[in-house]
């Protein structure tokens, strides 16, 4: 039996993660093709034991975390590193792309492992280095940028950080006067919630305005623990984003992406990116048509909250930046009169300013 003491303690939740063949078997029956796919894949395995309890009750949650040996295969297209960050790094582990914000990769570990990430080329293979010194290179390259006024913590998983290594960091990029903007990029909430603790909330409330990327994958991610987590978030005023990542198999559905998205907004995190999977080595199994996401927003734009409506975006390889694909909603133009069709497919004209 298990304490819930020691359940509710992430880090009992970490050193128990399962992350081998044998841990996993221990609480899913496996195939062959998966227990295979387990011994040999390069993107190390992790679950915490809170998220395995989940994938136990949802087939489309351990599709998302147990390794397939489709993820040995390379499709037409496929890239190691997709986005181009290894070119665009002034300093290590600082990917500076856009013109006023940086992504500053502060760790490659995760409490849990998805076998569709973006970064499975670095991730948990100690290519991301979280000492001091790295650091601090980073950290000096934002301050003599004075063009960058908002930092992306990302990793890997920040949150897998201790609270007092978070504000070391923290503390650090306050102190730069440009930078106004302070984010973190986390799946914790939906995968190891028990970080979120008291403490936690009330050390990153001191460095605002800090706003959270939160990461969920399908609405079978609502638990109690998730709404909890999330309630300590908001109401330490600490506003959330969501990134949902488009998985065949998983997720490549109206309903469960509308189902997903008022669930957000139920625990009050704002739904923001819908993204077309990453053409990362071996994810063909993952990636949708693009006009499944097409059709998705369309279904969701106008029949529900507006605020419901994630933006679909591809991220365009070899450092493009993200690309938003929207449904054509102005189907046509006369002279200063637009043709606008709405989402019941009626058309209007609208005469313009000049
Ligand atoms: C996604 C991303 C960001 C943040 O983009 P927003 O659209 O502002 O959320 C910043 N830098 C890099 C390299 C990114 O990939």
């Amino acid at each position: 039996m298990i304490s819930s003491r020691d359940w509710n303690d992430w880090h009992w939740q970490v050193r128990h993660s399962i992350r081998d063949v044998r841990g996993l078997r221990r609480i899913l029956p496996l195939t062959r093709a998966e227990g295979d796919a387990c011994t040999l894949c390069r993107l190390p395995l992790a679950i915490t034991p809170y998220y395995a309890a989940l994938i136990r009750k949802s087939r489309a949650l351990r599709r998302t975390v147990v390794p397939l040996p489709a993820e040995f295969a390379r499709a037409a297209g496929e890239l190691d590193d997709p986005l181009g960050e290894e070119s665009r790094m002034p300093v290590p582990g600082l990917v500076h792309t856009y013109p006023d914000k940086v992504l500053f990769l502060v760790t490659d570990q995760c409490a849990v492992y998805c076998r569709f990430c973006t970064r499975s080329r670095v991730v948990g293979s100690g290519a991301i280095r979280s000492d001091v010194k790295s650091w601090s290179r980073a950290i000096e390259y934002i301050k003599k940028t004075p063009a960058i006024r908002d930092v992306l913590i990302s990793g890997g998983e920040p949150l897998i950080l201790s609270d007092g290594r978070l504000e070391w960091l923290l503390k650090r990029l306050r102190a730069i006067k440009h930078v106004e903007l302070i984010r973190l990029s986390t799946k914790a909430p939906a995968v190891l919630p028990q970080r979120i603790t008291p403490a936690l909330v009330r050390m990153l409330k001191r460095f605002h305005p800090l706003w959270l990327s939160v990461h969920f994958t399908h609405p079978d991610e609502f638990t109690p623990e998730v709404a909890k987590a999330c309630a300590r978030l908001a109401d330490a005023g600490i506003p959330m984003c969501s990134q949902t990542v488009l998985l065949k198999g998983v997720n490549d559905d109206a309903k469960t992406i509308k189902r997903l998205m008022l669930g957000l907004l139920n625990i009050r995190v704002k739904p923001y990116y819908l993204h077309q999977c990453d053409a990362i080595a071996g994810s063909e199994h993952f990636r949708t048509p693009v006009q499944k996401g097409i059709d998705i927003i369309r279904s969701l734009h106008g029949f529900t909250t507006g605020y419901a409506v994630p933006m679909y975006m591809i991220d365009a390889p070899g450092g493009g930046g993200k690309v938003p694909v929207t449904p054509e909603y102005v189907v046509g133009r006369k002279r200063d009169e637009l043709l606008l069709r709405n989402y019941q497919g009626k058309t209007f004209r609208y005469r313009e300013g000049k």
